[in-house]
């Protein structure tokens, strides 16, 4: 997506070879322009697999979600960060560490919202690791609802995230792919 490839040059700050601060645009402020735009391309690249629901992570997963969601005309389903997790028989939970903040947080989602007739369609921001997907991606298979896909804005395909993902047989799409931030430079895949 070469509107994304060109905001994120503009104000993407490498902060080390591994992280690149995307707050001008993901993190902390949202363009709904461009945020509508990547729905529009998530919801093309997704559109002929029946989604029921879409489902992503708070809180910077939501804007690119709610496009989606939007675009396919489903709901959209945001798991919940708790720190301390009371006891709640209706909801599926992971343990995931989290990237960016250090520490690890419980995600979940009630049995409510994601069930055996659902085919989920997982929207998030930025791969890394993969540790918040491989969450979510539990959480889905346990509700039994089927996942028809990952679609991600930020791949960083220098770390492992995305492609564990895929091994697993699971199909996941990025709007952009970078390899590299090194020199204080973002290098784009393609
Ligand atoms: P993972 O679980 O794949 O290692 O990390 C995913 C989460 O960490 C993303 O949802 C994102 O919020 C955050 N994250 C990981 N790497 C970066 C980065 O380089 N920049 C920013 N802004 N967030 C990141």
């Amino acid at each position: 997506m070469e509107a994304l490839k060109q905001r994120i040059l503009e104000e993407g700050i490498v902060i080390s070879d591994q992280v690149l601060k995307l707050d001008g645009l993901l993190n902390h402020q949202v363009d709904p322009e461009l945020t509508m735009q990547m729905g529009k391309e998530f919801a093309a690249r997704f559109r002929e697999e029946g989604v029921t629901r879409v489902v992503t992570v708070e809180s910077s997963g939501i804007p690119a979600a709610f496009a989606t969601a939007y675009e396919l005309g489903v709901p959209l389903v945001f798991a919940r960060r708790k720190k301390t997790l009371l006891a709640d028989p209706d909801a599926l939970c992971e343990r995931v560490p989290s990237f960016t903040k250090g520490i690890v947080t419980d995600i979940l989602i009630s049995r409510q919202y994601i069930s055996e007739n659902d085919r989920i369609l997982f929207i998030d921001d930025i791969i890394a690791n993969g540790d918040a997907a491989r969450g979510v991606v539990k959480i889905i298979q346990r509700s039994g609802a089927e996942l028809v896909g990952v679609g991600i804005v930020v791949e960083k395909s220098f770390q492992a995230g995305g492609r564990a993902i895929r091994e697993q047989g699971i199909r996941l799409e990025s709007l952009v792919r970078i390899m590299s931030l090194n020199d204080g430079k973002v290098t784009f895949e393609d």
